[in-house]
């Protein structure tokens, strides 16, 4: 049983069920509309070469996964979540981003992840769009990473539900786990009101609330809620195809012409509104960054709860002392990213298996005595 259904918990379904697990998914909401809806599925190239990081290793396993996972849904579902290798674009206009930008490059050697510097004049040419801030920016530095991609992270949600339900598995919506039932180290079954659910296995999938869940078995954790804003464009027709980075900013393209401009971390709570400072902030910097975003409707706006972990790795593995309670939650700003090894593994490692990675720097325990 997965107590959430966002796109960590559909992810792990997807894949227990390939393997012929009845599996149940169990949401407060809807499925997938929290942080995985909000997010702007970005995914940046992983390593290509044996990494020790296990963030890295994280990504690049999951990031050769994506692919496979993109085409299986099409032909399991005919939705196509508009997985693009389309590139991304770093700028660097500061000389704080361009210090940034000389350390990613290191890690890129080091990790043989490809990327090239464009001059300015690359730039306008790849991205026509850009041409009044790439003229006006002092010492700008741009560089490109042809293996970044992207993803739409709704049609993606949508395709893992519909693959989830003809692969059997029961998806119930509108249901809040409120505590479990234990004895001996064991769950015995996750109380939603007067209702309870059985399960061999329970897996704690619910985000940036995963802490509410685990606070009753005594299990602390170091996540917490980070608020990401949101401003959606449309444009009449596509401007560029590639993701534009600029420091911790971003816009995103989609196919049919609409732009994401993202966003910003904010500890506030579980407070998923927008503010009308903050998302006038993000149209300034886009429409500077972008003229053409000037003309463009904005047709939404919103905001998304992260799952933050106090050391920005996710925890994946099994809830001490907890025999069959199990999490994957914390992926902060990366779980639509990371999603797919997160499955591959928390299947392998549910099922006793050797797991692809070491999760060892993923347990729950971490940050504390090992004795503990
Ligand atoms: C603005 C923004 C931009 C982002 N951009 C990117 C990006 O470009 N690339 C990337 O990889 N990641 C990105 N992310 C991060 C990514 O969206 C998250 O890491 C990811 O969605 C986390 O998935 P999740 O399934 O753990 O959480 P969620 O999607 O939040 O799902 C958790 C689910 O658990 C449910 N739940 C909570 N409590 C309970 C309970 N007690 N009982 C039952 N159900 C419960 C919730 O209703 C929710 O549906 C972004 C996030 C934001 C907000």
């Amino acid at each position: 049983m997965l107590c959430g259904g966002g796109v960590i918990g559909l992810s792990i379904a997807y894949q227990c069920a390939q393997h012929g697990w009845k599996v149940l998914v169990v949401d407060s909401m809807a499925m997938g509309q929290a942080a995985s809806w909000a997010g702007a599925g970005i995914l940046p190239a992983g390593a290509t070469i044996a990494a020790l990081d296990p963030l890295e290793q994280l990504r690049s396993l999951s990031h050769l996964l994506h692919r496979d996972w993109s085409k299986q849904l099409l032909v399991e579902t005919g939705i196509d979540n508009e997985y693009r290798q389309c590139g991304g674009v770093y700028l660097a206009r500061t000389a704080a981003e361009r210090a940034t930008l000389s350390a990613n490059r290191m890690w890129w050697d080091e990790h043989g992840i490809r990327y090239e510097s464009w001059s300015n004049d690359q730039l306008v040419a790849r991205i026509a769009s850009m041409e009044s801030m790439a003229r006006s920016t002092p010492n700008l530095q741009s560089w490109f990473c042809p293996d970044d991609c992207r993803l739409r992270n709704p049609s993606h949600l949508q395709a893992l539900i519909q693959a989830c339900e003809k692969r059997g598995v029961t998806l119930i919506e509108q249901a809040r786990i409120d505590g479990f039932e234990t004895s001996q180290n064991r769950i015995i079954s996750a109380k939603c009101g007067s209702q309870e659910f059985r399960a061999d296995r329970y897996c704690i999938t619910s985000g940036a609330w995963a802490s509410q869940l685990l606070g009753p078995l005594g299990i602390e954790t170091g996540i917490l809620p980070v608020r990401g804003q949101m401003v959606l464009y449309q444009l009449d027709k596509p401007a560029f195809t590639t993701v534009i980075n600029d420091g911790h900013r971003y816009l995103v393209p989609r196919d049919d012409g609409h732009v994401l401009a993202g966003s910003c971390e904010e500890e506030v709570g579980f407070d998923a509104t927008t503010t009308d400072s903050m998302i006038a902030d993000l149209q300034s910097w886009a429409e500077a960054l972008c003229p053409a975003l000037t003309r463009a409707n904005i047709k939404r706006t919103w905001a998304g709860l992260r799952p933050g972990s106090f050391d920005t790795f996710p925890y994946l593995g099994t809830l001490h002392p907890m025999e069959n309670g199990f999490i994957a939650s914390g992926h902060f700003r990366h779980g639509l990213h990371w999603s797919t090894a997160t499955a591959l593994l928390m299947y392998q490692w549910m099922n006793g298996d050797k797991t692809e990675i070491d999760l060892m720097p993923f347990r729950v325990q971490r940050g504390r005595s090992l004795g503990k």
